[in-house]
């Protein structure tokens, strides 16, 4: 090492100069609560990517990281973290790798998975704050239900062209993502369904014109505002940062809130149990509640509707399924003997499932045969009162090493 480096480096050993020693010196930074706060971030695109480098150079060591979707090429021009090859890897795992390259000491759990089907409620209320970086309102709208029902923080971004926006939303302090969704969006949001909910094969979103300058200011802003949360500070809670790039017009928008809105639903009280989906069924649940609730009768709700028969309205056939909504395609949706029959497309009728109410069909069903993802939370509801049921036995499959100890017996 050549001498004024040495110098250098006895110099930075007395004043006590780290990685994060510059941060450090801003009043009321605390580098424990970062390092300590997990944090789940939602979509690892152009967004995402300027997320999770910020929490990287920032130091926050539990990351879990949820995408569905593999790099293309055209992904390169917007994700510091991706590398060209990294092409055909999926964005979660790719985006993984590039953040423990920035600081190799954070434990980051990439989930390739659809957050709307794919993530149990438990994920969102392992996270002590959630960060989005996507492109469609319906998965927002589900984020925003989960963090409220779980009662956890969720900062929002969205970009197009050189603007953008990022928001915050705090359970229990309206308005929240929902209220601010206008005419507009519930037509974009419900044109996304079809009428017997089977999915929709064209979908032409994740084809956004967005550039690196606008996901580094939205994404910035973000990873800045969940900074401020963690530390009390006073953040763009129920309010809007929006910046218009052709003119640098930036400005604050304040959101109201919406009476009949649908998402403002919290658990008062969630029981962790230690068993595994595989190992209770739903009238075991359903007894768990019962007595936890001193009640005679109880219904079981799911986190989210799940398909549980197609009939064919032409022959009566029924076929038990058990799938997440949006997880069967309309071929697959088609009564296969009237199909042949007719040469005539013939679709079924999708019937959900909302919960579970004493049906013997459904009595010794176990909860991961039900096409709810692992680590979810049931409610349990009596006529007085309803219990939050984490299945957190599933938390070491879903999180691996950034699973918790788990602490109350049955
Ligand atoms: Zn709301
Ligand atoms: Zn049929």
């Amino acid at each position: 090492m050549p001498e004024t480096l040495t110098v250098q480096a006895e110099i930075a050993a007395e004043l006590d100069e780290d990685r994060f020693s510059r941060l450090r010196l801003i009043p009321w930074w605390d580098q424990a609560k970062i390092q300590s706060a997990k944090v789940l971030v939602v979509g690892a695109g152009a967004l995402g990517n300027e997320v999770l480098k910020n929490l990287a150079l920032l130091g926050f060591l539990k990351i879990v990281v949820v995408d569905l979707d593999f790099i293309e090429t055209s992904n390169l021009s917007r994700s510091v973290l991706f590398r060209a090859s990294d092409v055909g890897l999926s964005k979660a795992a790719a985006i993984a790798r590039g953040y423990n390259d920035l600081l190799p000491e954070a434990t980051v759990r990439p989930m390739v998975a659809n957050v709307m089907q794919d993530c149990g409620l438990g994920l969102f209320a392992w996270a002590d704050i959630i960060l989005a970086g996507l492109d469609n309102r319906e998965a927002r709208l589900w984020i925003n239900r989960a963090a409220w029902k779980v009662n956890r923080p969720w900062i929002d971004g969205a970009i197009e062209g050189i603007n953008g926006v990022a928001r915050v939303f705090l359970p229990g302090e309206p308005p929240c993502y929902e209220c601010t969704l206008g005419e507009t969006d519930w037509a974009i949001l419900n044109r996304r369904m079809s009428c017997n909910l089977l999915l929709h094969e064209a979908n032409p979103q994740g084809r956004t014109p967005t550039t690196p300058t606008i996901s580094s200011i939205i994404g910035g802003i973000e990873a800045q505002e969940a900074v401020k949360a963690l530390h009390g500070l006073p953040t763009l809670a129920g309010k809007g940062y929006v910046f218009e790039g052709l003119h640098h017009t930036s400005y604050v928008t304040q959101y109201t809130e919406n009476p009949d809105c649908m998402s403002h639903d919290t658990l008062e009280r969630v029981i962790e149990l230690p068993v595994r989906s595989s190992e209770i069924t739903l009238e075991e649940l359903a007894a768990r509640g019962r007595k936890d609730l001193a009640a005679d009768q109880v219904v079981v709700e799911f986190s989210r509707d799940v398909i549980h028969k197609l009939v064919c309205p032409r022959c009566g056939e029924e076929e038990v399924v058990f799938a997440p909504v949006g997880a069967i395609d309309r071929a697959r949706g088609q009564c296969p003997a009237c199909s042949a029959a007719t040469s005539e497309p013939q679709i079924r009728i999708v019937r959900t499932l909302t919960g579970y109410n004493g049906e013997p069909e459904l009595a010794s069903r176990t909860l991961d045969g039900l096409g709810l993802p692992l680590f979810d939370i049931f409610t349990v509801r009596s006529a007085e009162s309803e219990l939050g049921y984490c299945i957190a036995g599933d938390a070491v499959d879903v999180l691996g090493k950034l699973a918790p100890k788990i602490e109350v017996a049955v």
